[in-house]
């Protein structure tokens, strides 16, 4: 495609490329601009995809149609459910992926998709119309190359004016060995978006003939593989081993010696970095008494000689990095082939954005990914997905796309961010959710999918396969109700998570009788991907039926606030009686609704009260001047 575009993609991460798939397979003629083509879908830190409350991020973006679940599932080589102690519910897939692979698997993707052009290039400045609001009309390279469109959706990741820092050593940069991205940020600055400023860092990776794998206790994956995305079946490829290490009470010692030259506690770095995921120079600080801490080896591909330090996350210089790895077990004798380093990067505070990602000051704006101050590839992708189908829907007239806190993390996250803002890089955790017996990883597809086949994200294929399974999951469903007092049994055995559903005698037997009925003909491993998928979201729906009954009464009681909407442009700053303090949040957030507002952080019920009662006199006045006009006329 050589153009004209309609939307425009800035930056090829985990948010551009599900944000420029989104806006291409629904028919709209799209860009993705991004430094090199080869980096698209690169993973900046730990080639891991998932986790907790990331997991579930993963299957929402696979149920809407999006690429991150099935890129790992091409990529994966070692699968493992998170929480499996815990209730399914917050059972999470994690995937160490090869990363070469995963990024290959994400570019050829999109180098195959209708209606999407790759460029190489550095876009330098937003062509913008001004107004009120101002108006996007496309974007400026570097090189002077101009293209013109509708709408851009910039993802740039850590690139804004990026600063790596490893000890005193301070390079211009948003990834290691790549450039960092200053135009843009003036040019955003210019157009009244405020900046802040955040940090993020990455371990130091050790070669992986250097590792003395004896010392060290093996963490295999799960056996079978469970694939990410509806449509796969299984994992055929080789999967590998992960290893456990340990700090050591000297390598704390080591740390503390040094702590003068690590830019964190220097005062070379200023910014903040996620409190959640701390450097091991925080660790040693923060937890002062603990003797160890947990160090994760996880090799970054087939072929790759890298060895990922997972727990160890430093900006502390190399001659220190060197002594502090040396004296962890089994890495005694280890080379170490990259130093550990901290990015410091500018990021547009969220309250500037509406539900859709589109910039509040800039009509056809929108951010996603790291850009809106979260954290981690899975956030970035949702927030992509989500960005690329309303810039979509602008293109093509139609009505944006929000998605709720009772339906997905994916909505979740989006609604933090733009009511609470971020004061630290923001991750998901299943703790963030409200409704988390709703919102399951195995129910995704029952949650977003029919969205996005609405919206035509979803294509034929996955939307047929969505029906068999749904068809399953009710026969199975009956199938465990019918069995009136051992339902709740059978559903608690099928949940164990020592124990493959598939495995059980029960689930095999009511296969065999129903066989008929389910069996589409094919009798092949696609079959068999489905019917797995569908005897798990049967049970999971089976075990918390009481709490999802409940937590459906507290969605409609929550539906009745969110539904109470605050109309465009109200000015809170009119309102009596409200706390001073009150009024400049809500005019920064600018909430939509009385839910909202009740959700931004610091605005009680009280200022809430009033402004309803506010709401309500105007509605009153309003109708009174209408019954007045009418009398008149
Ligand atoms: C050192 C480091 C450590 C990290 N550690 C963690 C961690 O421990 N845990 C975690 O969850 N996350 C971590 N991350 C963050 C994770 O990498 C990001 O959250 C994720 O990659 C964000 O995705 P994104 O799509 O927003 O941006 P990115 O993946 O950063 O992609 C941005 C893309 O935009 C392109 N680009 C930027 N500016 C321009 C421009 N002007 N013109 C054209 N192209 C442009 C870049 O080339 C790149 O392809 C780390 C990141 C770094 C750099």
């Amino acid at each position: 495609m050589d153009g004209p575009f309609e939307v425009i993609v800035i930056g090829g991460g985990h948010a551009g490329a599900e944000a420029a798939w989104a806006a291409a397979r629904m028919g709209v003629p799209t860009a993705l601009v991004s430094f090199q083509r080869e980096a698209i879908g690169r993973m900046s830190c730990n080639p891991a995809i998932g986790g907790i409350g990331k997991g579930q991020i993963v299957r929402e973006i696979d149920a809407l149609g999006g690429l991150m679940g099935v890129a790992t599932d091409e990529a994966g080589i070692q699968f493992r459910v998170l929480n499996r102690r815990k209730g399914p519910a917050v059972w999470a897939p994690r995937a160490q992926c090869d990363r070469a692979l995963y990024a290959r698997a994400v570019r050829e993707r999109l180098e195959r998709t209708a209606n999407l052009a790759i460029l190489e290039g550095s876009v330098d400045e937003l062509i913008v119309e001004s107004g009120s609001p101002h108006r996007i009309r496309g974007v400026r390279l570097s090189d002077g190359r101009e293209l013109r469109c509708t709408a851009v959706i910039v993802t740039t990741g850590t690139f804004l004016r990026a600063l790596m820092h490893c000890g005193e050593q301070q390079t211009a940069g948003g990834r290691i060995g790549e450039p960092a991205a200053n135009g843009l940020s003036d040019c955003l600055a210019r157009l009244g978006l405020e900046l802040g400023r955040l940090k993020t860092g990455t371990p130091p990776r050790v070669h992986r003939d250097s590792v003395d794998y004896a010392r060290l206790a093996v963490q295999p994956g799960d056996d079978p593989p469970a694939p990410f995305s509806f449509l796969t079946d299984g994992i055929d490829q080789r999967q590998v081993s992960c290893w456990i290490t340990y700090t050591h009470p000297a390598t704390h010692e080591l740390i503390r010696r040094n702590l003068h030259r690590a830019p964190m506690y220097s005062g070379q770095i200023r910014s903040r970095g996620p409190r959640y995921c701390p450097s091991i120079e925080d660790k040693v600080v923060r937890f002062a008494d603990k003797e160890r801490h947990q160090v994760f080896l996880e090799p970054e591909g087939y072929d790759s000689e890298r060895i990922y330090c997972n727990g160890i996350s430093t900006s502390l210089p190399p001659d220190v990095q060197d002594a502090m790895v040396h004296a962890i077990a089994g890495l005694e004798r280890a080379t170490i082939v990259q130093w550990g380093y901290a990015v410091e990067y500018d990021f547009v505070p969220p309250h500037q954005i509406t539900a859709t990602l589109e910039t509040k000051g800039v009509s056809g704006l929108f951010l996603a990914g790291q850009i809106n101050g979260t954290s981690g590839y899975e956030e970035a992708a949702g927030q992509g997905i989500v960005a690329g189908l309303n810039a979509a829907r602008r293109v093509q007239g139609r009505e944006p796309v929000t998605l709720g806190r009772d339906g997905s993390y994916i909505g979740v996250m989006i609604d933090d961010l733009v009511t609470k803002g971020v004061d630290e890089p923001y991750r998901m955790f299943t703790s963030r959710a409200e409704y988390r017996l709703l919102l399951r990883s195995d129910n995704a597809d029952e949650r977003l999918t029919p969205l996005g086949w609405e919206v035509g994200l979803v294509d034929e294929a996955r939307w047929a396969r969505f029906g068999r399974k749904r068809a399953i999951a009710d026969a199975f469903g009956a199938y465990l109700s019918s069995r009136r007092s051992g339902d709740g049994a059978l559903a608690a055995e099928l949940c164990d998570p020592d124990r493959e559903p598939m495995d059980h005698p029960r689930v095999r037997e009511w296969l065999r009788d129903v066989a008929s009925t389910v069996d589409d003909g094919n009798g092949d491993a696609e079959h068999a991907g489905v019917v797995r998928e569908a005897v798990i979201a049967a049970v999971h729906q089976a075990k918390y039926a009481g709490y999802v009954r409940r937590q459906e009464r507290q969605i409609d009681r929550f539906r009745r606030l969110e539904s109470q909407r605050i109309p465009p442009g109200f000015e809170f700053a009119s309102v009596p009686h409200l706390r001073y303090e009150a009024r400049e949040k809500l005019a920064a957030v600018a909430p939509r609704s009385i839910g909202q507002a009740l959700r931004i952080s610091g605005i009680s019920p009280a200022d809430v009260t009033i402004i309803l009662i506010h709401l309500e006199r105007q509605r009153r006045q309003r109708t009174e001047m209408h019954r007045g006009l009418d009398a008149v006329g």
